[in-house]
């Protein structure tokens, strides 16, 4: 079936999550969720974050733009005064050259989210608004179509990792539902801290097989090679802090609908599929949802638009590949609530 496979099983389980979290109790007044997928860290990538945020502090974010804002934008903003300061007096010293932060500065300035001014050769700027610590939760995802004892091996370590870190508040295995209970021994290998939640796309149905433990995420945590299983560095809370924020931002200025963005809506073989609980991309000429891989200029299949579809009976200008694009933009912004 279409949504055994990898890619398109991960965008079920994305939109799943968008309509059914939490998968215990309630959501408390005025929280929502944000799904990303695909995001990650130097040392560990997830499939599937989900972020809770009250829609109060998501207002109070949107007054920042709809783009992820990085790192280094991210420091500015978080130190920013509100009177004028120079840049040096209020930013902590970074383990890395000050040009970098002069840089981050002028890109904040540029994007309209400081005020910047010269004086006696120093630059200087204030906030126009306080920036919101927003994300009150972040859960993270692998989702394993097919979780067989292997698999679930070779997540083992991974998950180990999640867990000794302490980045996201709780982490899980996502499988497909066969009708059989999970293996014993795959219970056996996955952390007993890590939550594993069965889906049925046919359905549009979710199961949860075991509950995480939540995790630490105030306190300092550990890294872990999740390859070799050695013990790397001790992980500061203000360090996960940062982080968790950095993941948010992507999940926020992204989402999971961002796929198309690197795919090739533009050909006339692409198209939506309307699938268990959300559109799918469809290749016609492969008569499959295609990967993002595969769907790029280098397709041997790639054929453009014809013309005509670029004109007059699109609601859109761009004929349906830019329909298609902004179909996905329009539903990824409905989730942020505007300032
Ligand atoms: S033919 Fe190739 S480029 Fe066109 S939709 Fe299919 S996979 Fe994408």
């Amino acid at each position: 079936m279409e949504l055994d496979r990898e890619f398109p099983f991960e965008l079920f389980v994305c939109r799943w999550l968008e309509r059914n979290w939490p998968l215990a109790g309630v959501l408390e007044d005025d929280q929502t969720v944000l799904v990303g997928r695909q995001l990650g860290t130097q040392h560990r990538r997830w499939d599937t974050a989900v972020v809770v945020a009250t829609r109060t502090a998501l207002r109070q974010r949107a007054r920042f733009g709809p783009d992820t804002l990085d790192a280094d934008l991210l420091r500015v903003l978080q130190n920013a005064p509100a009177a004028f300061e120079w840049y040096r007096d209020v930013i902590p010293t970074p383990e890395f050259p000050w040009r970098y932060v002069r840089e981050a500065v002028r890109r904040a300035s540029e994007r309209d989210l400081i005020e910047t001014r010269h004086r006696s050769g120093r630059l200087e700027y204030r906030r126009r608004w306080t920036f919101p610590d927003w994300p009150d939760r972040i859960v993270v995802f692998e989702n394993k179509p097919d979780l067989d004892a292997s698999a679930a091996d070779d997540l083992a370590g991974q998950l180990r990792h999640d867990v000794a870190l302490g980045l996201a508040d709780e982490t899980w295995v996502c499988t497909r539902r066969t009708g059989d209970a999970v293996e014993p021994i795959v219970l056996e290998s996955i952390p007993v801290e890590a939550g594993i939640l069965t889906v049925d796309p046919a359905q549009a149905m979710g199961t949860v097989e075991w509950y995480p433990r939540q995790l630490e995420v105030l306190a300092p945590g550990q890294q872990i090679d999740h390859r070799s299983e050695t013990t790397g560095g001790t992980v500061s809370a203000e360090q996960k802090r940062t982080t968790r924020l950095v993941l948010a931002e992507r999940v926020y200025g992204r989402g999971w609908r961002s796929y198309i963005e690197s795919m090739r809506p533009d050909c006339r073989h692409f198209t939506l599929r309307e699938h268990a609980t959300g559109y799918i991309p469809w290749c016609e000429a492969k008569g499959r949802c295609q990967t993002q891989r595969e769907c790029a200029g280098s397709c041997a299949q790639f054929e453009p638009e014809p013309p005509q579809a670029r004109m007059n009976e699109w609601p859109i200008d761009g004929g349906p590949g830019s329909w298609f694009s902004e179909v996905l933009k329009r539903r990824r912004r409905r989730r942020r609530p505007e300032k």
